[in-house]
């Protein structure tokens, strides 16, 4: 039928394919429903404290420039000299955004033992973008607030700040591109290795793998809805096995929005003690969601790649702040040393173009060389003002003293719009605390059985496609909402996100979802008494 070719055909476009469909279907959906797009990762929050700082260093650093040059719009260069002392008589300490810098600029004074005015220039200059990135991969001080920033908020207690290089990136998205360039281009994965890799799992970590360039072996290590969306303790066993070379991960994930539990990285810090080859990357975008949460750097950092991203917590996505974070001590640049030496010679040949010691050129250098083709090495580097932006996100949290409101306030969000949602399809809430709540993940074919009986399940599943429901969800009723399938869930999976809609749209997905099943029973109860007569 026309109609099924037109679902199969959809199919093959994954996630992001269909849900630029449904959303064209939905915006003028038969029942005149407001439009609801639950299928955005985007959040509808901001911080709007770090924001506010970020004018306040045009405006003085603005000021500053028109001390050694002024000619109409034109100003000069800024001067270290004295420059903290005029920053305070600049700051009017009865408005909320100044009060917040002088509380960060002695947090970094006293805790971070940053010098005020080196900061202030920083800053400043940063901000003003007047520079190219000096040194390329991050700004000294930046780097050193990154780091408080990443401990308090990943590492949960472990002291890792001191010995972890940062290398700030144009989001989370081009953290994973230039990770995967560099592995290849220093000979770290080949054609044909076999890499495990968490699923369900956020697409473009389904798609890099399976690019014809890298062409290598997908391992699942699926987290399954009957074990809580978490990775079965015995399929980790996998990691143990020499062939494999590497484990890519989201923790917490996207779509299942879990974190690994303490059992979990117990056993991943096992396996790292003894797998001194084998190289993990983790997305932990998501950590900030969950309470107590710790990374996978935090237990095996000398194995462990850290992607983090600004973009989620902190309402950034237009920023396009992220970052790579490996410790001084890794497994890359050890395999890096023991490649042969004739593939050693040409990797010589390339970075000798910016270094006078290749061999021991470090594999985050050598990412940051890699983005920009290596040649332009000396100016590459994320922009300044996205460097000063993620610094001050970062102070955002670090100034807090025990709680950060902020924080708790975008899990108090995802966690209200979470129970609305599931009280009104009437399942049963996952309140473990390695739920992050971020997205939920709704089985179809489970929600008609509990509605209607296992007939109903049955009768979908026999009788219609894939993605129908979904489909008919935003066509009838102006909700759009993505697939599971596409992130590699079982069938029938269906990824809300609780971070993009207003509070009140949740209740009303849910209500929404419940009528459509009703339809879908009702024809079947017609088609039954149809065959019978
Ligand atoms: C949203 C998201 C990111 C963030 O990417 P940015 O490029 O920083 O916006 C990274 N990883 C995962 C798994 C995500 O869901």
């Amino acid at each position: 039928m026309d109609t099924n070719q037109y679902e199969k055909d959809l199919e093959g476009l994954g996630a992001f394919g269909i849900a630029s469909k449904t959303l064209k279907l939905a915006k003028k959906n038969e029942n005149h429903n407001s439009f609801l797009n639950a299928g955005r990762g985007n959040p509808n929050w901001i911080n709007t404290q770090a924001r506010l700082a970020f004018p306040r260093f045009i405006i003085f650093g603005v000021k500053e420039s028109e001390r050694t040059m002024l000619a109409g719009n034109l100003g000069g260069y800024t001067t270290l000299d004295g420059i903290g002392r005029r920053f305070d008589d600049f700051l009017d300490l009865s408005q909320k955004e100044d009060a917040f810098i002088k509380a960060f600029l002695d947090y970094a004074a006293e805790v971070l033992d940053i010098d005020r005015d080196a900061l202030v220039k920083e800053f400043t200059d940063a901000i003003l973008g007047n520079n190219y990135p000096v040194p390329s991969r991050c700004l000294v001080n930046i780097e050193k607030i990154i780091n408080a920033y990443l401990q308090a908020t990943l590492y949960h207690g472990v002291s890792l700040a001191a010995s972890t290089q940062i290398f700030p990136t144009e989001g989370g998205t081009a953290a994973i591109c230039y990770i995967f360039n560099s592995l290849k281009k220093n000979g770290l994965i080949k054609k044909g290795d076999r890499i495990a890799i968490n699923t369900p799992i956020f697409t473009p970590y389904l798609e890099i793998p399976e690019l014809t360039k890298y062409e290598m072996v997908k391992v699942g290590l699926a987290a399954r809805e009957d074990n809580n969306w978490e990775i079965p303790l015995a399929a980790l066993d996998v990691l143990e096995d020499e062939s494999i070379k590497a484990f890519f991960l989201v923790n917490p994930s996207n779509p299942a929005s879990r974190a690994l539990n303490s059992t979990l990285l117990k056993r991943i810090k096992e396996i790292c003690a003894k797998r001194r080859d084998l190289i993990i990357i983790t997305d932990d975008v998501y950590g900030t969601f969950v309470e107590g949460f710790q990374t996978i750097y935090a237990v095996a950092p000398y194995n462990t790649l850290l992607v983090y991203s600004y973009s989620k917590l902190y309402g950034a996505t237009g920023w396009r702040i992220g970052c790579i974070a490996m410790n001084k001590q890794n497994v890359f640049d050890d395999l890096i040393a023991r490649l042969p030496e004739e593939k050693l010679q040409s990797l010589d040949e390339d970075y000798s173009i910016v270094t006078t010691n290749p061999r021991s050129f470090p594999f985050i250098e050598r990412l940051t060389a890699d983005s920009r083709s290596i040649g332009l090495y000396h100016t590459s580097g994320l922009s300044t003002p996205q460097q000063a932006m993620m610094a001050l996100f970062s102070l955002s949290h670090l100034v807090c003293h025990d709680c950060d409101a902020y924080i708790e306030s975008t899990k108090k969000i995802v966690a209200q719009r979470y129970h609305s949602l599931f009280e009104g399809l009437g399942i049963k809430e996952n309140s473990t605390c390695e739920n992050a709540k971020y997205y939920s993940l709704i089985n179809i074919y489970h929600l008609a059985e509990q509605l209607y009986g296992k007939k109903l399940a049955t009768y979908m599943q026999e009788n219609f496609g894939e993605i129908n429901f979904l489909l008919n969800l935003a066509k009838k009723n102006g909700v759009v909402i993505m697939e599971g399938v596409g992130f590699d869930a079982p069938s029938g999976t269906l990824r809300v996100s609780q971070a993009n809609l207003p509070d009140d749209a949740y209740p009303k997905i849910a209500r929404r979802i419940k009528a459509l099943l009703k339809e879908y029973n009702d024809k079947m109860t017609a088609s039954l008494n149809g065959s019978d007569s």
